[in-house]
């Protein structure tokens, strides 16, 4: 991983806006009025980040970056449907994103409802269903479950993203598309990468 680190240039960028915001740091850029003058022509944002809709996990905050930056997909437990890979495929295949980061966080209640086997309410079984192959992978695993759930489902989409994404596996395998999966830490602010 820390091969890609050093490697590509946007990854790079997401994490030292990570650094900045770790450590109160921040320089909020691309958040002018000229930014948003200059942009009303296209975007070319630099990352695409998948990651859940939990209030405590705004990408543009926790990576310092502003308009015109990331493109960003938020879904509660950040997890996969056709409308989502849909969304992900248009930035790749029509703004030219060439990083993705699948991103999950701590103490994601969405992962808990559905690891406590609760009664879910109206649509939310669907979430359930999206995060089945996760609770499968990690049900087994030593320590909390909530945490080997949310772990292993990063993974399972990050994979499932390779896999799936019109022309994607030959874009990875070209060096021209990078997939990384990633963990918020809510108390720390810090975005780790996973292997
Ligand atoms: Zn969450």
């Amino acid at each position: 991983m820390n091969k890609i680190v050093v490697n590509n240039a946007n990854l790079r960028k997401l994490m030292e806006g990570n650094k900045r915001y770790m450590a109160s740091h921040l320089i909020h850029p691309d958040q002018s009025s000229e930014r948003r003058f200059e942009l009303k022509h296209g975007q070319h944002p630099f990352a695409i980040i998948l990651g859940c809709s939990d209030s405590r996990v705004p990408p543009e905050v926790i990576f310092d970056q502003g308009l015109g930056d990331l493109y960003v997909v938020r879904v509660v437990g950040n997890v996969l449907d056709q409308m989502i890979v849909a969304s992900i495929e248009y930035a790749v295949l029509h703004l030219d994103v060439r990083l993705i980061m699948v991103m999950g966080h701590s103490q994601c209640g969405a992962v808990q409802a559905t690891c406590n086997h609760n009664q879910l309410e109206g649509h939310l079984p669907s979430l359930t269903f999206a995060l089945n192959a996760a609770l499968n992978k990690a049900k087994d695993l030593p320590g909390d479950l909530t945490e080997n759930v949310i772990l292993a489902n990063v993974g399972l989409v990050s994979e499932e993203l390779k896999q799936t994404g019109a022309h994607f596996p030959e874009m990875m395998k070209k060096g021209e598309l990078v997939i990384v999966p990633a963990y918020y830490h809510i108390d720390t602010g810090k975005v780790e990468l996973l292997t």
